[in-house]
């Protein structure tokens, strides 16, 4: 509804007055849990004539005739108001932003005035947001220099509302220390790659600054999602709720989801980490370094040979560790056509160049393995070169390493479920101890294999099981025996040191994978009961042991 700026005019107190100017609620969700910590007044006009008039109606009108003041205090004594009043639910909301316009700055007791009202309502400062747009600080600078600062000494937090929509002047950020950077819709709501890279920056520079960030206009999934994956800690649209009338807004809230007081200052901590930094780990809002925590290096190639134009200091280190004092040593190192690495080198820049493709090798040199990665990111046939960005990790062991280590530290809990781990080499007549537990005589191990055998039976199976000991054991016959199963197997009492015999259950597996013939012999303990199975199979069925 249209209504012209006259009427504006002649009717702005009085609407005033009677309570047709209402402060509407939107809130703002903190990106990260999705609930509520804070929400935006914005002014309505309920006309008895024109029906309920939106800000663009009568805002502008008003502040180009300086009569916005009465307003904007209105809206904020609302706004406390409502503070106050939730405070005694279960579900307060802790921080309201409000909206002030730059011809306010200007009113010689503006700051009075605003500390008045929240001290009617027992509203602390730190509850109210003021939101500015970028065009107040184009008016009397020093003006509002002093006043941003009154305000800012007494606790309150100064946001940027519109941000990049109007005369944006990175100066701003230098001069002021504003708490939020609220951006504007309109870079969300154009989906471009570039207004999304746009959007990026911002938040980067925000955090970066110490400066927290808020996208607002946010209406689809896929936009908050966005929001969400840059790291930007809050978030405001059409998406979570639109501006609410208060009551509807009162009903809205529920403790689920609001956020409680206790967990401002832990989430507005969390919300500071940069998740865009190059570095951001050690980065605590911009302190340490600019560069990629990653090796970086560019590389110019031209034929057959590579320069160095730029490395970072996680480059040079992963040089160091390579052993190379210089960046120029490791230069001279893979351009020289007698060195070991100059081929491969050389074939992978070229690869690298010719395919646009991220080139990756692994080596490993001495004790340190290394990966590196190459791609092309510029090149020029009439120049005949080309440009490679390039990345070096170096690792103290090889992982390969690493894991065969692994297999064999793991294996070695495996062995150590037996007493004895024998591989078996009918063909070679021999056999390798692999692990035991037990205290055979070292001697049958170093005999051919089958004296070893033979000696093993005497010197430790009991005599009343050797016969059967050799006939299980026969090489000769192994292949047919273990033909059906992959394995044979039988128990024996054999010499336990010290302690006489005792039952073991003996097995030899065929190792199938291997084209040679290879058995795999263990030697086991077995259970009380296994115990008893075999000595009564023993005396009544010896036959069923054959
Ligand atoms: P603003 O402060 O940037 O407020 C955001 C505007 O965007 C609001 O419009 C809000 O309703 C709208 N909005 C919020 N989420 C979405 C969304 O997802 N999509 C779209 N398309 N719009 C969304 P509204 O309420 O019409 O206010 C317009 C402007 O009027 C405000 O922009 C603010 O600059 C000014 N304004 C509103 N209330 C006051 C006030 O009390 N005092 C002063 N000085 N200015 C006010
Ligand atoms: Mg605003
Ligand atoms: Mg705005």
């Amino acid at each position: 509804m249209s209504v012209s700026a006259q009427y504006i005019l002649d009717h702005i107190d009085e609407a005033i007055d009677n309570g047709c100017i209402r402060a509407f609620f939107q809130p703002v969700m903190r990106t990260l849990t999705g609930r509520i910590c804070c929400a935006e007044a914005l002014a309505r006009w309920d006309d008895p004539e024109n029906g309920m008039l939106s800000p663009a109606a009568f805002i502008p009108v008003l502040e180009r005739h300086e009569r916005i003041y009465r307003l904007d205090m209105t809206i904020l004594q609302q706004t406390c108001m409502l503070y106050r009043k939730l405070q005694d639910t279960e579900a307060p909301v802790h921080s309201f932003s409000v909206n002030f316009s730059r011809s306010d700055f200007s009113v010689p007791h503006f700051f009075e005035d605003v500390v008045n009202t929240l001290r009617a309502f027992q509203v602390p400062h730190a509850a109210i947001k003021m939101e500015v747009t970028e065009s107040v600080m184009f008016a009397d600078q020093e003006r509002f220099h002093s006043v941003f600062n009154a305000f800012r000494d007494a606790g309150f937090d100064v946001w940027i509302d519109d941000f990049g929509s109007g005369y944006s002047s990175l100066s701003m950020l230098h001069e002021y220390s504003f708490s939020l950077l609220k951006i504007d819709m309109l870079f969300i709501q154009s989906s471009t790659l570039r207004s999304r890279q746009l959007i990026a920056a911002i938040v980067n520079a925000g955090k970066a600054l110490g400066i927290q960030t808020l996208i607002e206009g946010v209406e689809t999934e896929e936009q908050m999602r966005f929001v969400k994956s840059i790291g930007c800690e809050t978030i405001q649209g059409f998406y979570y709720s639109k501006p609410l009338d208060e009551k509807t807004f009162t009903a809205y809230l529920s403790p689920d989801n609001t956020e409680p007081l206790a967990e401002k200052e832990y989430w507005n901590t969390v919300g500071s980490f940069n998740l865009l930094s190059p570095n951001p780990m050690e980065d605590r809002n911009g302190a340490a370094a600019f560069q990629s925590d990653s090796p970086l290096a560019l590389i110019e190639c031209t034929w057959g040979q590579g320069e160095y134009i730029y490395v970072n200091d996680a480059y040079m280190e992963s040089v160091h560790s390579l052993g190379f004092d210089s960046i120029q040593d490791l230069e001279l190192f893979f351009n020289a056509k007698l060195s070991t690495r100059y081929h491969s080198m050389q074939n992978m820049l070229t690869e690298a160049v010719m395919t646009e493709t991220i080139q990756e090798t692994e080596y490993v040199s001495g004790q340190v393995f290394y990966k590196f990665r190459a791609k092309c990111i510029a090149k020029s046939r009439e120049l005949q070169k080309a440009m490679v960005v390039a990345s070096l990790s170096t690792f103290k062991e090889d992982r390969e390493l690493r894991e065969q280590t692994d297999v064999v530290r793991y294996g070695r809990l495996l062995y150590a479920s037996y007493e004895h781990v024998n591989v078996v080499f009918p063909d070679k007549d021999s056999s390798i101890r692999v692990f035991s537990n037990a205290n055979f005589q070292t001697a049958h191990q170093l005999m051919p294999l089958r004296d070893g055998i033979r000696s093993f039976c005497e010197k430790e199976v009991h005599p009343d099981d050797r016969s059967r000991y050799l006939r299980f054991f026969d090489l000769d016959k192994l292949d047919a025996h273990t033909s059906e199963t992959g394995f044979i197997q039988q128990g024996f009492r054999i010499l336990d040191s010290g302690r006489g015999y005792r039952w073991r259950q003996v097995r030899i597996t065929r190792a199938s994978l291997a084209a040679e013939n290879i058995y795999i012999y263990t030697i086991q303990r077995m259970s009380d009961v296994s115990v008893k199975i075999a000595e009564m199979l023993l005396k009544d069925h010896p036959e069923l042991l054959e």
